[in-house]
C-alpha cells in the first residue's frame, strides 16, 4: 500500500428528501434555498445552493467524487426526520458507494425493537442511530437505559449491530458506560467525539476523558471525528478541534478514530475538502495512522464485503 493514494470513507453523511424533524417541540419544514422553518423561525439550515433544502444521494455522490471519497455511511437522525425508505432506496441505487444505518424511535421500546428486527431481516439497512436530544425532547424524564427501552439494545446486541450515539447530557455518558458493560456484541460509535455531552458549555468537564477511556478500554468502542468545530465556533483550519482530535489519537490510538464529514450540515462551516484537510493536513498524525482514520478502519468494519 506504501505510497498509494489514501482511501477516504465518510462514516457520517446525511441524506433526506426534506427536513421533517421536530426541534424543542416545533416542527421543521424545508423551504427554498437551504432555509428551514422551525416553528415560526426561518433559519439558513444548509447553504443556499441546496435549493429545496433537501439532501439527495446524487448530490452527495457528486461531492464524494469531487473530493475523492470512495464510500459513505448514510446516517439518519430524528432531527432530520424518519427517512428509512429514502435511505434504503439510495443504498439500492448505489450499492458500491453507499450503505445505510437504520432509524427507529427508541422511546417506543419493544415496538421499536420489533421494527429494527424486521429491518435487519428484510432490508440492507443495518445498525441504529440514537440522538438523545431529539429522541427525548418530549419525554425529558426518560433515559437510554430505562427498563422499557432495553429491548432495542437487546435487539442490536443479538444481531451484533453497530450503534451510533450522539450524546447530549452528563447522564448520557453514564448511560453509555452502562450499555457497554451490558451489551458486548454491539459496536459503539460515539458521534462527534462525544458531542454536546463533552463540548457544550455547562457539561461535566470530565466527560471527554470518560468517553476516551471507554474507547481505550473496549475493543468495540470508536469515535467519529466530525462536527467538533461547531462547538467552538471557530474558523478553518479549526485549531481547537484539531487539538481535540490529536488528543484523542494519543489517548485511544488511530484504530479507534473514524473520519466523517457530517455532510451536508457541516457545509455551513467548511467545504468538504476542508473537512478532510483539517485532519489530513492540519493534524500532526503520521501518514500510516491517517490512512486508518480516513478509511481503513471504516473499510474493515463495514465495507469489506
Ligand atoms: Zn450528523
Amino acid at each position: 500500500m506504501g505510497g498509494s493514494k489514501m482511501e477516504i470513507i465518510d462514516i457520517h453523511a446525511h441524506i433526506y428528501p426534506r427536513v421533517a424533524g421536530i426541534t424543542k417541540g416545533a416542527p421543521m419544514v424545508s423551504m427554498r434555498h437551504g432555509k428551514v422553518k422551525i416553528g415560526n423561525q426561518i433559519t439558513q439550515f444548509l447553504p443556499p445552493s441546496f435549493t429545496e433544502a433537501a439532501s439527495t444521494p446524487e448530490t452527495l455522490i457528486a461531492y464524494m467524487d469531487w473530493c475523492g471519497i470512495s464510500k459513505a455511511l448514510l446516517m439518519p437522525n430524528p432531527y432530520y426526520g424518519y427517512h428509512n425508505d429514502y435511505v434504503l432506496e439510495a443504498v439500492r441505487a448505489y450499492p458500491d458507494r453507499l450503505k445505510g444505518i437504520a432509524l427507529v424511535d427508541l422511546l417506543r421500546g419493544e415496538e421499536a425493537a420489533r421494527e429494527l428486527e424486521r429491518i435487519y431481516e428484510d432490508t440492507e439497512l443495518f445498525g441504529f442511530k440514537v440522538e438523545t436530544d431529539s429522541t427525548f425532547q418530549c419525554a425529558p424524564h426518560k433515559h437510554m437505559t430505562d427498563a422499557d427501552l432495553m429491548p432495542v439494545w437487546e435487539c442490536c446486541n443479538r444481531y451484533r449491530q453497530p450503534v451510533f450515539l450522539h450524546l447530549f447530557t452528563d447522564r448520557d455518558v453514564e448511560d453509555l458506560e452502562t450499555l457497554t458493560r451490558r451489551f458486548s456484541q454491539i459496536t459503539y460509535v460515539i458521534c462527534h467525539m462525544g458531542a454536546d455531552s463533552c463540548f457544550q458549555r455547562g457539561r461535566n468537564r470530565g466527560n471527554f476523558q470518560r468517553v476516551l477511556r471507554l474507547a481505550k478500554e473496549n475493543s468495540n468502542v470508536y469515535l467519529d471525528t466530525s462536527t467538533v468545530p461547531v462547538y467552538f465556533q471557530e474558523e478553518y483550519p479549526f485549531p481547537t478541534s484539531v487539538k481535540i482530535i490529536q488528543e484523542a489519537y494519543q489517548a485511544v490510538g488511530a484504530e479507534k478514530l473514524l473520519w466523517s464529514s457530517d455532510y451536508p450540515g457541516m457545509l455551513n462551516h467548511a467545504t468538504m475538502r476542508e473537512l478532510i484537510d483539517m485532519v489530513v493536513r492540519h493534524s500532526k498524525i503520521p501518514q500510516e495512522d491517517l490512512r486508518k482514520i480516513m478509511g481503513e478502519n471504516a473499510k474493515k468494519l463495514w465495507f469489506s464485503d
